[in-house]
């Protein structure tokens, strides 16, 4: 099956009905004919569902699609791409504990790592997560590598192979948050990593219509109870150690979970991520071979030869560059002319629309950072993120031309 027949065919389950999408099961609890077999229910004894909290045949649709689709052994969804991000993390790790994560990550997730210094958890960071740097930062109580695939917005891209070699020499797992990269461009497990997160709110829902995450577990990490003690008692379920223990304790006892209609939402979002995210990747490009040849403008796209990760899209992302791109107008003022200049692309924070929508990182997502955390993370006063939507290209050129030449005044 090829990716386009797969985001519609694997594990598409059959409904009693034939309902061709999982229908909506907006409830909170589920009945069953007797006390027993309530028991058994909740107890993983029989199949079933017992409260949405815990579980929800819509959300459990969703999950097994993106599972596959990743080619992961199961998949947990979650209120936000953030509360996956959190419990990725906190499935794992207890006091004393170390991450190491790169320096360019998404803001809430800098924000996060910061909160976990509370609980004694402390994050290492490295200015790019490379296969030296995470070899550097390694010590007795690194207990996980995290980082994400194309940084947003530095747009640099991470050697999965690479680092996941490094991260598996010394029995540590390696966490990719691929939210920006999609299962169109990159199946990560592939390359060695052991743990994906999406921010499944961008581009696979993809028109911007419901907040939510997921959790997908390659399966091939093995939990030592020596060096993860939380992992002892759930030994017993092999390679699902990650999902059950995620399913049976903080995640359920969190409360974090997805809510049946933005599954739902989900999944038919993600039956068009193929189309979308071809036309979004094929735009983007064009894009950037325009700001490329615009005198003034500074361009930052992997999909070019000028960006130093073009070696590594072409490796990972068979030449794709992906639906982000940046561009440096000299200075923040002209920045601002230049996006209030705009037709078609929306000022709003969000990527992963089917609209194009423009920022700039520096006042808003950024304002909480110095200005070398700034840096690190591709961020200057002039810069402008553009996240590309489904517009025809001769469209946003035109729109980002008129822009342009407007703003010079
Ligand atoms: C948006 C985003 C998140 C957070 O997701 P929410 O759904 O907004 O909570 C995490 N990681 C990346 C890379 C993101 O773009």
């Amino acid at each position: 099956m090829q990716f386009n027949t797969a985001l519609l065919h694997k594990a598409d389950a059959s409904d009693p009905n034939g309902a061709t999408l999982p229908p909506v099961y907006q409830v909170s609890a589920f009945s069953h004919g007797s006390a027993e077999k309530l028991e058994e229910v909740f107890h993983n004894k029989a199949p079933g569902f017992a409260y949405s909290r815990i579980g929800n045949p819509t959300v459990d649709a969703f999950e097994k699609r993106i599972a596959a689709l990743e080619g992961g052994i199961g998949a947990v969804a979650c209120s936000s791409g953030m509360a996956a991000v959190t419990m990725s993390l906190l499935n794992i790790l207890q006091s004393g504990d170390e991450i190491i994560a790169g320096a360019g990550l998404f803001g809430g997730t800098i924000d996060l790592l910061r909160d976990l210094q509370a609980f004694g958890i402390v994050t290492r960071f490295a200015d790019s997560i490379t296969a030296e740097s995470v070899g550097s930062l390694i010590n007795d109580r690194t207990k996980a590598v995290f980082t994400e695939l194309i940084g947003n917005p530095k747009l640099d891209i991470v050697d999965i192979r690479a680092v996941s070699e490094v991260c598996h020499k010394h029995g540590i797992p390696l966490l990719i948050d691929s939210t920006t990269a999609t299962p169109y461009l990159v199946h990560p497990f592939e390359y060695g990593a052991d743990v994906v997160i999406h921010s499944t709110s961008k581009y696979i829902n993809g028109s911007g219509d419901a907040i939510s995450g997921v959790i997908i577990d390659s399966g091939h990490f093995s939990w030592n109870p020596e060096r993860y003690p939380g992992f002892s008692e759930y030994k017993r379920f092999g390679k699902f150690a990650y999902l059950a223990r995620l399913r049976n304790d903080i995640w359920r006892n969190t409360g974090c979970c997805l809510a049946p209609f933005h599954a739902f939402l989900n999944t038919i979002g993600l039956e068009t991520l193929g189309l979308r995210m071809e036309k979004i990747c094929c735009n983007a490009q064009k894009l950037a071979e325009f700001f490329a040849h615009t005198p003034g403008i500074e361009v930052n796209y992997p999909g070019l030869a000028s960006s130093p990760s073009h070696t590594l899209a072409e490796a990972q992302f068979g030449g794709k560059g992906g639906a982000i791109l940046t561009i440096r107008t000299g200075s923040k003022e002209r920045a601002f002319r230049l996006m209030n200049h705009l037709q078609y692309a929306k000022i709003a924070t969000n990527i992963g629309d089917v609209r194009t929508l423009v920022i700039h990182p520096a006042s808003t997502i950024y304002a909480h950072s110095s200005e070398a955390e700034q840096e690190l993370a591709g961020v200057y006063s002039d810069t402008i993120r553009i996240s590309v939507g489904i517009e025809d290209a001769e469209d946003l050129i035109a729109d980002f031309s008129q822009a342009i030449e407007a703003s010079q005044s």
